[in-house]
């Protein structure tokens, strides 16, 4: 008798769907793991029926919406395993830099009328389910998700490597956007990325979350002595929410 496919889903929350568009950028390569699955929902693709159960749930976006927050509560319940695609579903997102503003006055910026509009915090998807794998990025790296899919399918826990940006950006010889004054959050980031950003003269921003245990204070200390205001500092480390986070030793990213 053959062997039962596993069923996947690619599902999407609120975000820009380009975690999805990073996968599809695989071309023929995800075609190839498409044959050993069957993929029940992949919004981007095609509109699939929801499957009843699901081997596997990739979740793009931030739950932001009670719709988000009560599809991704179905999801978890009929999930085996479910893993958070890219900086929005793991941290938040971009969006969440909203969190450190006075949301109702930047509305006004928006919106003539706003009462009425619900405006939430943002938070990251285990804010509300159990979340087994993160595969981190603004937007994924398309190579570190075939290797977790080809690893979560073998039955293997998946792993990546929990190195700095500044491991693989002095690997390049790039020279040192911090030391030249820049605010580089390199020092405290989850590498994987080929250290992109400062690869092309430009400051990580932190996209792909902290490495466990980072913290901030000594760059933080290290910025303000190179006489970046309080205010520019805090802006700095809002994005992707390096100001606030509890970094646990053993994130789900090596669980
Ligand atoms: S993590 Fe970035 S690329 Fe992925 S959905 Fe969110 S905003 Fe888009
Ligand atoms: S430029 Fe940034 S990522 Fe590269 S070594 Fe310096 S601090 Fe690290
Ligand atoms: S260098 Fe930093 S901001 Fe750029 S892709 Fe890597 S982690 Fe993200």
């Amino acid at each position: 008798m053959p062997k039962t496919k596993p069923t996947i889903a690619i599902t999407s929350l609120t975000c820009c769907e380009g975690c999805q568009v990073a996968i599809l950028d695989l071309g023929a390569r995800f075609l190839e793991v498409a044959e050993h699955v069957k993929v029940g929902d992949f919004a981007l693709l095609e509109d699939a029926p929801d499957a009843p159960n699901y081997d596997i749930v990739f979740v793009e976006g931030a739950p932001i919406t009670e719709e988000n927050i009560e599809w991704l509560k179905r999801l978890r319940e009929k999930s085996k395993v479910l893993i958070a695609l890219g900086a929005c579903a793991a941290l938040g997102g971009i969006a969440e830099i909203k969190n450190y503003q006075d949301k109702f006055e930047r509305m006004r910026y928006v919106y003539k009328n706003f009462e009425g509009i619900n405006n939430p915090d943002i938070k990251p998807i285990s804010y509300y389910v159990k979340v087994d794998f993160e595969i981190p990025g603004c937007p994924i790296n398309k190579e570190e998700f075939l290797a977790v899919v080809k690893q979560v399918l073998a039955g293997v826990p998946p792993k990546i490597a929990l190195r700095p940006v500044c491991y693989e950006c002095q690997m390049k010889q790039n020279k040192c956007l911090l030391q030249e004054g820049e605010p580089c959050l390199g020092p405290l980031m989850l590498g994987g990325c080929g250290a992109t950003c400062p690869s092309s003269a430009y400051p990580c921003d932190g996209c792909r979350g902290p490495i466990p245990g980072a913290n901030p204070d000594k760059l933080e200390k290290q910025l303000l002595a190179q006489n970046y205001s309080q205010e520019e500092v805090d802006l700095i480390l809002q994005r992707f929410g390096l100001v606030d986070r509890v970094y646990p030793e053993t994130p789900a990213s090596t669980n």
